[in-house]
């Protein structure tokens, strides 16, 4: 309609306006499927994804259909013809829920673009956590490329109770004495804080304060219980040498589950285990047949990383992981260590990758109907452990399509669905994530299953995954054809309400 026409008749245009108003309550007052469905013909969505074949591990759909998504949100999922504003042919591809990291503790601009080229759209520092909740979302705010979260920690809550400066993991008195009952105090005090400002969960790594004393860690899971909040813990010793093993270990806090009421989620499960990683799959599996909430996750590779200052290295180590110090690689030159390279690094400090694991026990933990796939990935200056890049491609390639390990919807769900569900009664926005459905959040990823493959290494651990063909966050572009958009920063807090 031209304007002249439009002045003319005033009444009609009036009229016509009236109706489409009415329609358009109409249609929002009945915001059913079927209704979408109808009105999809004539909609012009904001992106569609034509002729992939979608794959939702909620559903179990896995069939060819089209998808609109407008506003962020996916408001069609179709076998009918769509039309859209932006147009993705997702033809020979799989469109599966954007993947979902419990487990990233690089969180910086260098982080999420490694991430979002293995696919991951949300990605959260649940492990090692933060002090300053407040502080460390806004830091975040309009400047990420994907979905972002943290939990509070009981590693920073303990640094602060001790009055040291706050790091990534202990050093000092926070890393080497017990607590006094006032610091304990002060660190629930802390945790609760953290809490009600909306962590997402609570964070522990009592590897590395080997002195936390059960007491102290079962005050911390009462906090977290008391706010519904699951507790990731990185346990307290790992591999098999009794008595400190990780089976005792991991006795101790599900025990702490058990008495205080807390979800508990296991981190790495297979980097903690060793060979006694089915054995403690096991007594998760004892523990739910139990009505506890468990969970656990695991990475695929064959190596951990860590800091090589942190109490991981005291004395007694290499019986501990059953290892020697040519197991130990330098990240920053990617050396073999020696017993005189050791000495020297653990008084500078700096991140070291351990081969403790075998193909084996990865594959084993991959399998398991019990795990998710988490990555423990950082990556600084482009240094660090090839997992930040290629955990969720090397899933994909290796362990799926090339060795047939588990299968692709398996693969998926333990990336999508799987985490989602696991902070969805803390933080309920999750339930919108991890699905393909109407009224999810538009976070997708569309990867080639014949191409997709980790291409970072230990050697160079900076190097994007292949096969993610694109990827979409809150319905924006940020990988397309393979390649990262730039300009775009459509991620958005995942945070418990506070
Ligand atoms: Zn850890």
């Amino acid at each position: 309609m031209d304007r002249g026409n439009a002045l003319r008749r005033p009444s009609t245009l009036t009229m016509s306006l009236l109706k489409r108003i009415l329609v358009c309550c109409l249609l929002l007052t009945l915001n059913v499927p079927s209704l979408s469905v109808a009105s999809s013909a004539k909609e012009v969505y904001d992106l569609v994804i034509l002729n992939g074949r979608v794959m939702d591990p909620e559903s179990k759909v896995d069939a060819l259909r089209n998808l609109g998504i407008s506003g962020g949100t996916i408001k069609v999922v179709t076998g009918n013809h769509l039309n859209g504003r932006t147009v993705i042919d997702a033809r020979g591809l799989i469109v599966s829920p954007g993947f979902i990291d419990l487990h990233q503790h690089g969180q910086d601009e260098e982080n999420y673009r490694f991430k979002v080229m293995d696919g991951a759209t949300t990605v959260l520092e649940l492990e090692v956590g933060t002090g300053d909740i407040d502080r460390w979302y806004a830091q975040r705010e309009g400047k990420a490329l994907i979905n972002y979260g943290v939990s509070v920690g009981h590693l920073a809550a303990r640094m602060a109770a001790m009055r040291e400066p706050i790091t990534f993991l202990p050093s000092g008195e926070a890393a080497l004495r017990a607590a006094t009952d006032v610091e304990i105090i002060e660190m629930k005090q802390i945790l609760e804080q953290g809490l009600k400002r909306g962590a997402v969960a609570v964070g522990f790594g009592i590897q590395y304060t080997p002195n936390a004393s059960h007491w102290e860690i079962l005050e911390m899971f009462r906090v977290a219980a008391r706010y519904g909040a699951s507790c990731h813990v990185h346990m307290r010793n790992a591999g098999v040498k009794e008595p400190a093993s990780s089976i005792q270990a991991l006795e101790e806090i599900i025990a702490a589950a058990a008495i205080t009421g807390a979800p508990l989620h296991v981190v790495h499960i297979q980097s903690t285990g060793g060979p006694a990683t089915p054995k403690l799959l096991q007594m998760i599996s004892e523990a739910k047949s139990r009505k506890l909430d468990v969970t656990t996750e695991c990475y695929p590779y064959i190596a951990g990383m860590t800091d090589i200052k942190s109490a991981i290295f005291n004395e007694g180590w290499q019986e501990v992981f059953g290892i020697d110090y040519k197991d130990l690689q330098w990240a920053a030159t990617g050396e073999r260590l020696t017993k005189e390279s050791f000495a020297e690094y653990r008084k500078t400090g700096g991140m070291v990758a351990v081969f403790s694991m075998t193909e084996e026990i990865v594959a084993g933990a991959l399998k398991s109907p019990l795990t998710m796939i988490a990555s423990d990935g950082i990556l600084e200056k482009g240094k660090g452990h090839p997992r930040t890049a290629g955990t969720y491609s090397r899933v994909l390639g290796k362990y799926v399509r090339e060795q047939g390990a588990l299968t692709l919807m398996d693969a998926l769900l333990k990336m999508t669905l799987m985490p989602a569900q696991r902070l969805e009664k803390r933080v309920p926005s999750m339930r919108n994530k991890g699905r393909i459905r109407i009224g999810a959040d538009a976070d997708l990823t569309i990867f080639d299953p014949q191409l997709v493959i980790d291409k970072s290494t230990y050697q160079e651990p900076a190097k994007y995954a292949e096969g993610i063909r694109f990827v979409i966050v809150n319905g924006v572009t940020v990988v397309k054809d393979g390649q990262l958009q730039s300009g775009v920063y459509p991620g958005r807090p995942v945070r418990a309400p506070f």
